[in-house]
């Protein structure tokens, strides 16, 4: 990079990301560095500048911005220029741009007027607009259906508040108004089905937080389905990790999931129904009045109670049913009023009266004896020796603490067991057997709606869960991405080395292995004594050397809890809290609630309770499978050594450490006041992680064969719901999490520029004689191959294919250069 004087260039800067500054002179630094005066708009400074530095604090400067509608077609591909393109677009109010395969979405946090039908039948058309759009998308994703054949993935990933849900929402809207009708404005019953889908989905499972006012607190798989006309058919919903915790739990100016609100607010029009569940206002309940925000401006949650129940009535849940639904909770309301004491100042054991009328109604609703309900609620039933005979089992009273966290993960326990309950029923009606649905399918379109990588001030299990699934898409990005460029270079016959991407694999198995961490917490969990401290320990001994700090960076201890570990993942290294790892782990519900359930008179909440709630598969169609690698892609990162693994392996045969199976099957009862209530009955339960860690597998697979788009969205504004607003840095963080920079900058290795001969030819002509300009008449790759021949010495720097010109970085920029000087 040229630093004379009058040159403009991007300079670092902590507050804004880059800013633009001016050359007024250079003078010798200190050893090797070299001191640039600059002028910027805060006035004269100077900055030390060293040619080996990775991460310069000057950058070129380019106004091309202002002309792409991809980043990597930028000629100068440097972070401030990505970032000032982004920008200037945005303040233009074009919020899509491609990057290479990826489309980058800005939140605009406005309305806008790009989301209408016309505008779907426009992306639909035969000669659709060229324009980055959440429809081109769609659209390329249909045309894999219709023409490939094969199975379609839109990834919609981004920060809280970044727009995956709305984006999906569009991609839906998309299939259903073009999907099947190209002339006709009419949406079918079937995509009806499909959109309603969403309310009711939102209601029961979106929450308001305090980064997103409809944050999704789970995570979505929805597949449409289409048959062999590419007509659609039916859908099918996964879903991911439902956050258990905000049932009975909400910070500050959040709240529960909406359905409770609209449950209160919409029964205040219908009297028989608020009578029989005995609602009142949602100020009145423990679990929806803690974040002290349970009406919100703007909000109608009385009509949005409308929608979700004509949703559901659309999708096949009867208002007898929907009944059941609100019966189920208004109960999980009073179990959260009921009023758990200390028997008295002397005596610990928990006692709730008989008398309580919450405790009642929840009895009622639930259609369980009021005695065995408050009975079951102080107490607590531990299984003593190897066989667990009746004789066998002892009873204790509970502590007021240890009453209300068991009556806590009761409500969890039924709260979630509804979700998992309504996703089988609504999927059953999607793609019905009965109908010859789920015979005719033939392909689909899964878009993944899921929570992007998260890194807060205080991290837990939560997080943890999160930014697996995340290292999981990503190292899926970059297989993807690198997969496809190595592609094209063998089509065009090229002969390029290997790209060299960065491989999450290490870290994916420090998470995932025989051995790795989520072993180690499945097997704490297993162990009567186990502790978070423990974790921490196990953690430390078993992962900290094998993978000698780059990944797993030791645990410490802290004065308040049992410590904190540090995982260094692909978008930053996350320290996470082990607090709570456990008992979030064991999700778990004491032995004698089930047994309330499972005695319950009630036939709804006992098929709720009891049921088999496994997620029904969708039907398995594989698609075409595309062409294997000739050459196989080689990573950066080695996988962890042999070593390592077997070190770990030993580990567990010399017995430093049990594998879950070797565990024996007797389970000692928990010592005495420990705090754990859940720990006693779970023996070989599944946990949270291993459940996450199995269906994140089979999404994996699902994923892996089909073909994958990319949508990444940005949340640019700096505050929450600030329409238009642009912050550099939030949007530098968010583009480097999502794995944009880092593809773009490794894109720069190969070959990131490229053109048809025939448009390069176009374009650069110019910069050949006359003699050789005849010569392009009858031979584009020839003079393609001439114009480069005669103005760029390296010949590394470019490489002729079979219908392209492929150019490394800077190619481009200094072509355009000769051109204007001409
Ligand atoms: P979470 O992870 O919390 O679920 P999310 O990424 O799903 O967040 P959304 O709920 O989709 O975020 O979006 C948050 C809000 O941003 C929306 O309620 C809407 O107000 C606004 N928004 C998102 N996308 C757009 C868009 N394309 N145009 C206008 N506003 C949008
Ligand atoms: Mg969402």
């Amino acid at each position: 990079m040229k630093l004379e004087t009058g040159t403009r260039v991007w300079l670092r800067d902590s507050v804004h990301g880059w800013i633009g500054a001016a050359v007024t002179g250079t003078s010798a630094g200190s050893k090797s560095d070299e001191l640039v005066h600059l002028r910027t708009s805060n006035g004269p400074t100077q900055i030390a500048v060293n040619n080996t530095d990775d991460h310069p604090p000057l950058r070129s400067f380019t106004q091309e911005q202002n002309f792409v509608d991809d980043l990597t077609q930028l000629h100068l591909l440097n972070e401030p220029n990505l970032l000032i393109t982004l920008r200037s677009r945005f303040e233009r109010r074009i919020i899509y741009t491609y990057s290479g395969l990826v489309l980058v979405a800005l939140n605009p946090y406005a309305d806008t007027s790009i989301y209408s039908n016309d505008h779907i039948l426009h992306y639909a058309s035969d000669n659709p607009p060229s324009q980055p759009h959440i429809y081109s998308v769609a659209r390329s994703a249909y045309d894999g259906i219709c023409n490939a054949k094969r199975n379609q993935t839109i990834i919609v990933s981004g920060e809280s508040g970044a727009g995956k849900t709305v984006s999906a929402r569009h991609i839906m809207r998309y299939f259903a108004v073009a999907g099947k009708t190209k002339d006709k404005n009419t949406i079918t019953s079937t995509e009806e089905r499909i959109l309603a889908t969403n309310p009711v989905m939102e209601a029961f499972g979106n929450a308001k937080t305090l980064r997103n006012s409809n944050s999704s607190r789970f995570g979505r798989y929805l597949q449409i389905y289409f048959d062999d006309k590419s007509s659609i058919v039916g859908a099918h919903i996964r879903i991911f990790l439902l956050e258990r915790s905000r049932l009975v739990y909400q910070p500050h100016n959040e709240r529960n999931t909406h359905i409770f609100y609209q449950l209160c607010a919409g029964l205040k029009t219908d009297f028989s129904l608020k009578r029989e569940l005995k609602l009142g206002s949602a100020d009145e309940y423990n679990y929806l009045n803690q974040g002290q925000c349970s009406r919100l401006p703007g909000v109608d949650d009385a009509f949005n109670f409308d929608i979700t129940r004509r949703a559901m009535t659309s999708l096949g849940i009867d208002n007898s049913t929907q009944k059941q639904i609100f019966r189920l909770l208004a109960a999980l309301l009073h179990l959260g009023n009921i009023e758990i004491k200390q028997t008295s100042s002397t005596r610990q054991d928990a006692s709730v009266s008989i008398t309580d009328s919450s405790l009642l109604h929840a009895a009622e609703l639930l259609g369980i004896s009021a005695i065995a309900f408050q009975k079951g609620l102080m107490h607590k039933t531990i299984g003593v020796g190897r066989i667990r005979a009746e004789s066998e089992k002892i009873v204790t009273s509970l502590n007021k603490d240890q009453a209300t966290t068991a009556r806590d993960s009761l409500g969890r326990h039924i709260y979630t067991r509804l979700f998992d309950w309504l996703v089988i029923k609504l999927n059953s009606t999607l793609l019905s057997k009965e109908s010859g649905a789920s015979d005719s399918a033939r392909q689909f379109v899964g878009v993944l709606d899921i929570y992007g990588f998260e890194h807060f001030h205080k991290n837990s299990f939560e997080q943890f869960c999160i930014n697996y699934a995340n290292e999981k898409l990503q190292q899926e990005f970059y297989n993807h991405t690198f997969k496809l460029s190595q592609e094209e270079y063998d089509r065009e016959g090229l002969k390029v080395a290997y790209i060299n991407y960065p491989d999450n694999q290490p870290c994916i198995e420090m998470i995932e292995s025989r051995v790795g961490l989520l072993a180690l917490l499945d097997e704490q969990c297993r162990l009567p004594a186990g502790t978070d401290a423990g974790l921490r320990t196990k953690m430390d001994e078993m992962l900290r050397s094998p993978y000698k700090k780059a990944l797993f960076s030791g645990s410490k201890s802290n004065s308040l809890g049992a410590g904190a570990f540090t995982v260094a993942h692909y978008a930053q290294d996350v320290t996470y809290d082990v607090d709570g790892f456990l008992e979030k782990n064991r999700d778990s519900v004491p032995e004698e609630h089930k047994n309330l359930l499972n005695e319950a008179q009630n036939s709804f909440v006992k098929e709720v309770c009891t049921a088999d709630l496994t997620p029904t598969t969708p039907p398995s169609i594989v698609s075409t499978p595309t062409q294997p690698l000739k050459t196989p892609l080689q990573a950066v990162h080695s996988p962890p050594s042999r070593s390592s693994v077997d070190e770990l392996s030993s580990a567990f045969s010399k017995g430093h450490i049990r594998s879950p199976s070797t565990i024996p099957p007797s389970w000692p009862p928990a010592s005495p006041g420990s705090p754990s209530l859940s720990a006693p009955t779970l023996r070989k339960q599944p946990t949270l992680g291993g459940t996450f860690k199995m269906s994140l597998n089979n999404l994996m697979t699902t994923i892996n064969d089909t073909d994958t788009h990319y949508i990444r969205c940005i949340k640019p504004a700096n505050q929450e719901n600030a329409s238009w607003s642009f912050d550099n840095q939030k949007v530098l963080s968010q583009l480097r999490a999502s794995g944009v920079l880092e593809t773009i900058r490794i894109s720069r290795a190969g070959y990131p520029s490229k053109m048809t001969f025939d448009k390069f030819v176009e374009k650069y002509d110019i910069l050949i004689s006359q003699r050789e300009t005849k010569l392009k008449s009858n031979n584009d790759r020839k003079a393609s191959f001439k114009i480069l021949e005669g103005t760029i010495t390296n010949k590394t720097l470019y490489a002729i294919g079979r219908t392209k010109v492929f150019m490394r970085v800077g190619v481009l920029a200094h072509l355009d250069k000769l051109r204007s000087i001409l």
